[in-house]
């Protein structure tokens, strides 16, 4: 008799967020790639009703935030519903826009990036805790986690439509001197090597320290 292999969630996870990644740096690719996933699919439903499709509404916005040591990932995408950041942020190995893909055959769509449906987690390597405010079908709902040991849900507020990623930087992303993921030039930095194909803008409020 043939049988199934069975995996433990929480191992796994662990394994992927201490273990498979050499380079901490990535995360922000990933968070990246999804928001432009998600802007991807908001634009081509856009362009298949009659809405008027203008370009400057689509980006994505990185905001590092110095006093409560977070970074937030922001896109105007098309947002998860209350399902969907169940389905896809609570399932190891799930991909919303593998998923997607196949059901949605048009050229018009073939740049996704995601497949794996683990890329979001690499960002607790970084963080203790990770909120997720997202909007779809004027309903929020935020997805919060704290080291990837267990997830809540509940309903929120905000304005657009789209999705803001706030990580919580781990105590051990700094030293004295240096706090290396809220440093505007490290993400800049990080942003042109690991993000420069991603076809929306990328923008960050510069300010002179
Ligand atoms: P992948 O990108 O390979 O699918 P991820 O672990 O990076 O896997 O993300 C899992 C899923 O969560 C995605 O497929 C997508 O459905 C959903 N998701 C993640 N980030 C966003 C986002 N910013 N906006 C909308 N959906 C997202
Ligand atoms: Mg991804």
């Amino acid at each position: 008799m043939k049988k199934e292999f069975k995996a433990e969630a929480k191992k796994v996870m662990d394994l992927m967020i201490n273990s498979i990644y050499t380079n901490k740096d990535i995360f922000l690719r990933e968070l990246i790639s999804n928001a432009s996933d998600a802007i991807d699919k908001l634009y081509y439903k856009d362009l298949k009703s009659d809405k008027n499709v203008d370009k400057s509404d689509y980006y994505i916005e990185i905001i590092p935030n110095k006093d409560q040591r977070s970074l937030t990932i922001k896109d105007t995408g098309i947002g998860m519903d209350e399902t969907e950041l169940e389905e896809n942020l609570g399932t190891i190995a799930k991909s919303g826009t593998e998923i997607f893909k196949k059901n949605v055959k048009d050229e018009n769509i073939d740049n996704l990036i995601g497949q794996f449906g683990v890329g979001f987690y690499s960002a607790f390597m970084v963080s203790d805790k990770i909120v997720v405010n997202s909007k779809k079908d004027d309903k929020a709902h935020k997805w919060i986690s704290e080291n990837a040991e267990n997830y809540e849900i509940e309903d929120s507020e905000k304005e657009d439509q789209g999705t803001e990623i706030t990580l919580f930087l781990k105590e051990n992303t700094k030293d004295e001197n240096y706090d290396i993921y809220i440093d505007q030039y490290k993400i800049k930095e990080l942003v042109r090597r690991y993000s420069n194909y991603i076809r929306y803008p990328i923008k960050m409020e510069v300010t002179k320290s």
